[in-house]
C-alpha cells in the first residue's frame, strides 16, 4: 500500500469503529457516548498528551527556548519568552478582574475551603503528581518499543 492509501484507509476504519460505537484506539472496548474513545483509551491518550508536552517543554528549557510558544528565546529565568508572559499576565488580570476569589489556577471554579484553588484542580494536580513519574517510565518504554517496530518495519518493506 503507498502511503496515501494507508492512510484514506485508516480513515475509513477509523469512521467505522466511530460509527459502531467503539473505541477507535483499542477496538474492543465500547466508547463513549458521543466519543471516540473508551475511558480507558481516552485517559491514557490524556495522559500521552500530558507527557508529550512536558517533553516538548523540557526540550524548549533545555535549548533556552520559551516553553509556550517554543519559538522566542525565554527571558533569563524565566521559562517563557517576554511576548507570552506578557500575554500570559494580561490573560490572568482579565480573569481576575472577572472573579477576583476564583481558583488560581483555572481562573473559573471558586476554591475549595482553606485552599487558593478548586477541588478540580486540586484533585488533578495530585493525580497528575501521583502518576507522572510512573507515566514518563511507561511513555519511554512504549516509545522504545515504538521505534523498535517502525525499525523493523522499514527493514522489512526493504
Ligand atoms: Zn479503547
Ligand atoms: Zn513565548
Ligand atoms: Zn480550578
Amino acid at each position: 500500500m503507498t502511503r496515501i492509501d494507508e492512510s484514506a484507509h485508516r480513515k475509513k476504519v477509523y469512521a467505522a469503529y466511530k460509527a459502531h460505537g467503539i473505541c477507535v484506539i483499542c477496538k474492543r472496548r465500547r466508547a463513549r457516548k458521543n466519543r471516540t474513545k473508551c475511558p480507558e483509551c481516552a485517559r491514557a491518550h490524556a495522559l500521552y498528551m500530558r507527557a508529550r508536552y512536558d517533553d516538548f517543554q523540557a526540550e524548549a528549557a533545555e535549548a533556552g527556548l520559551c516553553v509556550k510558544c517554543r519559538k522566542r528565546p525565554s527571558k533569563p529565568n524565566r521559562k517563557r519568552c517576554h511576548t507570552c508572559l506578557r500575554r500570559q499576565c494580561k490573560a490572568d488580570v482579565r480573569m481576575l478582574s472577572k472573579n477576583p476569589e476564583a481558583c488560581t489556577r483555572c481562573h473559573r471554579r471558586s476554591p475549595a475551603k482553606n485552599y487558593k484553588e478548586c477541588a478540580a484542580c486540586l484533585k488533578y494536580k495530585r493525580l497528575y503528581k501521583t502518576f507522572s513519574a510512573t507515566r514518563k517510565k511507561e511513555m519511554a518504554q512504549a516509545n522504545y518499543r515504538r521505534s523498535g517496530q517502525r525499525r523493523r518495519r522499514l527493514f522489512d518493506e526493504r
